[in-house]
């Protein structure tokens, strides 16, 4: 089984060298200046380059981990993860995505967390989820004081859509994290939720904007990206 799974990733390389455009690296060789940087969650599911149709070197700087965290601790102190600050201090890049995705494992391990105490055993996996941890409270707070988090006991369907809440809120959480560091303060911010489970009404593989910049009114983002996109805004909150 190892072995096959070894030749595949082998084929799938040569797939990819043989879609590569003779000038793909044209202009890339010697540095990089991609626009923008995404956080999104370490889902196999959803594909970064996937989702913003990446066909060309040097566009996205991509950065993962488990509930697509902006932020690492150094020294117990929370400072803007590497991964992020890097392209946003060095490589010219002036925006930042995060991207929450509906169904998110780590929002839903973080939440299991807040209910029963029990966190996942290996340590790495459990530093990570500690993070969210603080985030899922403050969001059930909110959900409950939009008479939301009722349904925390309630039908699997509610349970999803309360952890897909969750997601979201998180990712509006990240935005403000990243925006209060000064690395990222002069930065363009933009938080998405990537949808898979047809949880904002739309298809499969949509990325909803729910935050440009700490603005999180649906009708303001509308005006921001115009009438194409303007069923690409949504809010679950
Ligand atoms: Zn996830």
């Amino acid at each position: 089984m190892g072995r096959d799974l070894l030749t595949e990733l082998l084929d799938r390389n040569a797939e990819h060298v043989a879609s590569l455009d003779v000038d793909a690296f044209r202009g890339q060789r010697d540095g990089q200046r991609p626009p923008v940087v995404s956080v999104c969650c370490s889902d196999s599911r959803v594909s970064q380059g996937g989702m913003w149709a990446v066909d060309r070197p040097g566009f996205l700087f991509t950065a993962g981990n488990i509930g697509n965290r902006v932020s690492a601790r150094v020294d117990g102190e929370r400072v803007l993860a590497g991964s992020v600050a890097y392209p946003l201090a060095y490589t010219g890049t002036d925006a930042l995505a995060v991207v929450g995705h509906t169904g998110c494992g780590a929002v839903g391990a973080a939440l299991s967390a807040v209910r029963t105490g029990e966190f996942p055993e290996e340590p790495g996996v459990r530093a990570d989820v500690e993070e969210l941890v603080p985030i899922v409270e403050a969001g059930l707070d909110a959900l409950d004081g939009g008479g939301g988090a009722g349904a925390e006991e309630g039908r699997s369907e509610e349970a999803a859509d309360v952890r897909n809440r969750l997601v979201e809120y998180n990712v509006h959480e990240q935005v403000a994290i990243a925006r209060g560091t000064e690395t990222a303060a002069a930065a363009d911010v933009y938080g998405f939720v990537y949808d898979f489970h047809g949880a904002y009404g739309g298809p499969d593989g949509a990325a909803y904007l729910v935050n440009v910049d700490g603005e999180r009114d649906p009708d303001a983002l509308r005006e921001r990206v115009g009438p194409e996109h303007a069923d690409r805004v949504a809010t679950l909150l």
